[in-house]
């Protein structure tokens, strides 16, 4: 993901100790794994807070969305990441 960097959380820009998040989970942690898409997040934005990756369905939804668009940007087109994925996100 771009701008990811361990020590800054990807989503409130928070200097400190982060957690990888996988932005697709399940089956396709896998592939976030292959193809880059985890973000560094401070365990309040990953999974503490209110707005947190595995608490709030927006938060997930956002991530998602930014997901296939580095994807779509860098590896293939939107079939080639449904195909893998198995879900269109945009
Ligand atoms: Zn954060
Ligand atoms: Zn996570």
């Amino acid at each position: 993901m771009r701008d990811n960097l361990k020590g800054r959380c990807w989503l409130c820009g928070t200097y400190g100790p982060t957690e990888t998040h996988h932005i697709f989970e399940g089956s396709n942690r896998k592939w976030s794994d292959k193809y880059g898409l985890t973000v560094e997040l401070c365990m309040w934005c990953h999974r503490e807070g209110r707005n947190a990756a595995h608490i709030s369905r927006e938060t997930a939804d956002y991530l998602h969305t930014e997901g296939q668009k580095a994807f779509e940007r860098t590896y293939g087109d939107r079939q080639e990441f449904m195909d893998i994925f198995g879900k269109n996100y945009l």
